[in-house]
């Protein structure tokens, strides 16, 4: 059986404790087998870290951006095995899994910019022959605990902008799809970092505990669902670290009655199904505006589901693979049937699907749900897999209050030709990226991605400046210089506040 291994100091590290299995989703066969780390295992890897942070550091920022370079040509050369691996072990197309190392790329490339993005302010003249200049250094060593569904862009996101910016970083990934994790942090150390600049600990709770009362680790970000991203706030906070905790999302689409409806139906198609639905910017909520456009909407919709092609994630015909595993697969079947017994239509039932010549692998039919409502427990909880909801609203400002007043902010989209109505809506909903007319509206990588509300615990975003401000403190030096002329003009004084 393949072992995962932790990845400490520049080198595998099996350690003798617990294990976990690694699926292949499509064959619903265990490939691999992962090292569950503890808290001793984690002692080795901060310092190992504490060893190579403050060299680097001091490391000028331009010679940091050349391993963010070198490191950003290594992943596009080995971007098909990535994606292949990555596929492998979460269930996603291969060409899915390409955007998932893209999107994760891309933050590298913004990190090679980091001698620019680093720069303080000055300010000349702040008094009589006084200067002030902020300078933005290094938490420390970081940490990241990603989730199972984007293993290549989530670690990415974060360690390209911590280590641009001076810090180490450990990395404890899902211990569901752990192998791309370690391979990037393979490459990254070939790019010419440092040993144990870039480290991944595998675990589960117990590591992820670790990680949270560790004294020597400054800032932790986490990505993952909304109970457990609560959690790792709550305790990181209490032990006194800078965190960031992004949670689950239940983004809705809304569709004005002057919509392109099959613009929107090929939108929906991949947003609500590609990846299986296992993206938080999946849009699983559809709320069409009046009962016309509902119907009309639900028309189009019933074919373009019906249509699609679910499959293995290496065939490249397939639209989406399958679920991550088999209690996610019952999971999701499950909240079917709670849709049904709410009262929801199943319009297009996705449940007892099995793919031909693959019957043991993880697979959800897509499913599509008519005359969801609000008080459904099935609207209010992430569902997470092929299942879209049509959410029926009156008119406009019942289609603002619906993701407005959700338990989750993450994204929204709505869909319009008309500008006013689209300017008005992202103006007022209560949601923290918003598309028009663009159903994921993941952020570029020099802006920035965080949800509100149940979505996002801690202030800042992830990448872009808020990245960089995440893992980054200010420093801010006021400095006199005197000219020393001898004659006691400048003798320094005892300063006042005045
Ligand atoms: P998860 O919460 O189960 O796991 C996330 C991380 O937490 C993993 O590394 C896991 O090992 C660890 N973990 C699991 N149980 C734990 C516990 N009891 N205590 C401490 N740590 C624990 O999430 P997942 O199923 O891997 O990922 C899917 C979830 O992530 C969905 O809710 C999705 O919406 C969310 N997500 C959010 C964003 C965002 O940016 N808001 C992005 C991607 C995924």
């Amino acid at each position: 059986m393949r072992q995962v291994n932790h990845f400490i100091a520049g080198g595998a590290s099996g350690g003798t404790g617990r294990r976990h299995q690694v699926w292949n989703p499509s064959t619903g066969e265990v490939q691999a087998e992962v090292a569950l780390g503890d808290a001793a295992m984690l002692d080795r890897a901060v310092a190992a870290a504490k060893k190579v942070q403050p060299e680097w550091a001091i490391t000028n920022p331009q010679k940091r951006a050349r391993v963010m370079f070198r490191f950003k040509e290594l992943i596009e050369a080995n971007m098909q095995d990535l994606a292949e691996m990555l596929s492998s072990e979460h269930g996603k197309v291969v060409d899915d899994a390409k955007g998932d190392v893209q999107r994760g790329l891309e933050v590298i490339e913004y990190a090679c910019g980091i001698p620019q993005v680093l720069k303080g302010e000055y300010t000349v003249g702040a008094g009589p022959g006084i200067d002030v200049y902020s300078m933005r250094q290094p938490l420390g060593i970081g940490a990241g605990i990603t989730p199972f569904n984007f293993p290549a862009m989530i670690p990415m996101w974060m360690f390209g902008m911590a280590i641009a910016a001076g810090n180490a970083f450990i990395l404890k990934p899902s211990e569901r799809d752990p192998s791309v994790p370690v391979r990037l942090a393979e490459l990254f150390l070939e790019a010419g970092a440092p040993e144990g600049l870039l480290q991944v600990v595998h675990g589960d709770k117990e590591m992820v505990d670790a990680i949270l009362d560790h004294p020597d680790i400054a800032g932790i970000s986490f990505v993952g669902s909304s109970d457990i991203a609560h959690y790792v706030y709550r305790r990181g906070v209490d032990n006194g670290k800078r965190v960031q905790a992004m949670g689950g999302a239940k983004n809705h689409g809304i569709v004005m009655p002057d919509a392109d409806l099959d613009q929107v139906v090929n939108d929906l198609a991949g947003a609500a199904f590609g990846s299986a639905g296992e993206r938080c910017m999946a849009l699983p909520v559809v709320v069409p505006v009046g009962e016309d456009t509902a119907d009309r909407l639900r028309e189009k919709l019933i074919p373009a589901i019906e249509g699609l092609r679910v499959g293995v994630s290496n065939d490249p015909d397939a639209h989406y693979g399958p679920v991550v595993t088999p209690e996610h697969k019952a999971r999701i079947e499950q909240w079917i049937d709670t849709a049904e017994g709410e009262g929801a239509e199943v319009v297009v039932d996705g449940r007892g699907f099995s793919l031909q010549g693959h019957e043991n692998g993880f697979f959800v039919g897509p499913t599509l749900l008519d005359r969801v409502t609000p008080q459904m427990k099935s609207y209010q909880e992430e569902i997470f897999g092929p299942v879209l909801q049509i959410v029926r609203a009156a008119d406009f400002e019942e289609a603002v209050r619906l993701p407005s007043d959700h338990q989750y902010g993450n994204g929204v989209a709505i869909f319009t030709r008309n500008g006013h109505a689209a300017r008005e809506f992202a103006a007022r909903v209560n949601v923290g990226m918003v598309g028009v007319n663009v159903p994921i509206p993941v952020p570029v990588s020099y802006h920035s991605f965080g949800g509100w509300k149940r979505s996002a615990f801690g202030d800042t975003n992830q990448y872009g400046t808020e990245g960089l401000k995440f893992w980054t403190k200010v420093k801010t030096v006021t400095q006199r210089w005197p000219d020393g002329g001898g004659d006691g003009s400048n003798a320094f004084v005892i300063p006042t506040m005045g």
